[in-house]
């Protein structure tokens, strides 16, 4: 990667200003790593400039991508932050210090179960930089697909290293900001290093089954083709193929047998509106025995990272099974680019008001995650314990849905309790919880919520929580409100003692 072509390729995409701009901080840059080379003995400056044009790929902003370029230099080489403050301004600064930040955190995230203050310390500083800027992550992400994709130069242990914090770490990072093809990407190379026997295995065994299953799928599209065409909708479709390490995920789930897994091979039809993704649905379906237990409906209810698509499985008359994946063309950038669309050059001043907004209220559902995780670093900021446990269900868990009596949507961390519920609709619903009530039936306050369940809290007023309520929440957010509660209703106490005994020497007094 040379200046020129770095350059040229973010020639399309921004003002003219910003292309002096980068050229700039290429300069800079390329200075400040003089006589520094990478394990593979090339110069180190390739790398910055290989994760700016990952970010120009994916679309970002300017500023990010001049973060990109300068990103090593603080921690690296002799450039300062006020530097770069000065001569790239403010927003650029920040984001360079987020990253090195997150880049000295690293060493703990490696090794989360030996948990030591340091760790914590190093954690915090992680978690501090990436909820004050989303932006800081990405390009950590960037990074990390770069020194991935050049891992053969490093000595093992190391490579199984960085391989197992890609697939702990970035890779559910980039799940959580929706990025699918960056997750999909880390992923495969970082599961290729952690277990190269298996990931040539798994290669093979599916070349073989894809090999078999090809052509039976090309009739199969030609026809829904056909259909679709008959009934005046206009379409894409295209194949997509299993990555290698969501079929080890998944054989793992079903037990290693890979003719359980039915989606080796979808097909993806892509579509105009939302309208028209029911539409196809009807005509496959009418085509098409389905597989009711696998239709899947993540357009009225997305998953938490915001995904969006119809899946179904069906059966041909020749008895082969089919998945489709229905969506719309904004479904499917989405899918693929996930946040980091919201942070497209052509949308940069919405989204940077969008994320500066304070109220977590007006965070759409799948992003209520950042809120949480700024909530998370305050905590860790004040000093405050925080187990792995607690970090595991909030930041890298898998999330549910749950559902207000009116309908109103909350993204929870699995295994996430009534209560949890409770405080996160509002604190003082939790504070006077007395009951619960799930799909209309009472429910115990230690019974984890399941996605989909309509949620009611019965409140009453002389209601209040209790020490043992500690223990029935799971999530930081409700820990958080629920200490502060009980340490108000302490000092309550005690004050209402203290009258308590005055009163009671007063009326002493009075006899
Ligand atoms: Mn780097």
């Amino acid at each position: 990667m040379a200046r020129e072509v770095l350059l040229e390729h973010a020639k399309p995409h921004y003002e003219e200003e910003e292309l002096l701009e980068l050229d700039h901080a290429i300069l800079f840059s390329t200075d400040a790593h003089e006589g520094q080379k990478r394990k593979s003995g090339e110069p180190y400056i390739i790398h910055p400039l290989a994760v700016a044009d990952t970010l120009i790929d994916w679309g970002l902003d300017m500023d990010t991508v001049i973060a990109g370029v300068l990103h090593d230099t603080v921690e690296d080489t002799e450039a300062t932050l006020e530097e770069i403050e000065s001569l790239f301004g403010r927003d650029v600064a920040f984001l360079v210090d987020g990253v090195t930040k997150v880049s000295q955190a690293r060493a703990g995230m490696r090794n989360l179960d030996s948990y030591l203050p340091q760790t914590k310390d190093n954690l915090s500083k992680l978690l501090i930089a990436v909820s004050q800027d989303v932006r800081v992550i990405i390009i950590k992400l960037a990074d990390r697909l770069h020194n991935l994709s050049t891992l053969q130069h490093m000595p093992k242990d190391k490579q199984q290293k960085i391989a197992r914090e890609s697939l702990e770490v970035f890779a559910p990072m980039a799940d959580r900001l929706g990025m699918g093809r960056v997750r999909m990407q880390i992923e495969e190379l970082a599961f290729s290093y952690l277990d190269p026997g298996e990931f040539q295995r798994l290669k093979n065994l599916m070349r073989k089954r894809l090999g078999k299953s090809t052509r039976k799928l090309g009739k199969v599209r030609q026809e829904v083709e056909a259909e679709l065409k008959h009934n005046g909708i206009e379409f894409e479709v295209n194949g997509r193929v299993k990555s290698v390490y969501s079929l080890y995920k998944k054989l793992k789930k079903v037990g290693g047998n890979i003719d359980d897994i039915y989606d080796l091979m979808a097909l993806r039809v892509i579509v105009k509106n939302k309208e028209q993704c029911y539409r196809v649905l009807g005509i496959l379906h009418a085509m098409y025995q389905p597989m009711i237990s696998r239709i899947k409906d993540y357009i009225a209810v997305p998953k938490p990272n915001g995904y969006q698509s119809l899946h179904t499985t069906v059966i041909t008359p020749n008895e082969h099974i089919v998945e489709f994946q229905i969506r719309t063309y904004g479904m499917h950038e989405y899918a693929e680019r996930g946040l980091a669309a919201s942070f497209h050059y052509h949308e940069q001043k919405d989204s940077k008001d969008y994320l500066r907004k304070k109220n977590a209220a007006k965070l759409s559902s799948q992003h209520q995650w950042i809120s949480q995780l700024q909530e998370i670093a305050s905590r860790l900021g004040s000093g405050d314990e925080i187990s792995k446990d607690e970090l595991d269900v909030n930041l890298f868990g898998d999330r549910i849905f749950v559902y207000s009596p009116v309908g109103d949507i909350y993204n929870l961390p699995e295994g996430a309790l009534p209560l949890d519920f409770a405080y996160m609709v509002h604190s003082d619903i939790g504070k006077h919880a007395y009951s619960f009530r799930v799909n209309g039936n009472i429910h115990p306050f230690d019974k984890p919520l399941q996605n989909g369940d309509v949620v009611e809290v019965i409140t009453r007023k002389l209601s209040l929580p209790k020490k043992s309520w500690l223990e029935l929440v799971r999530t930081s957010h409700a820990r958080t409100k629920l200490r502060a509660q009980l340490k108000k209703m302490q000092v309550v106490e005690t004050i209402s003692a203290a009258t308590n005994i005055i009163r009671s020497k007063a009326l002493r007094k009075q006899k």
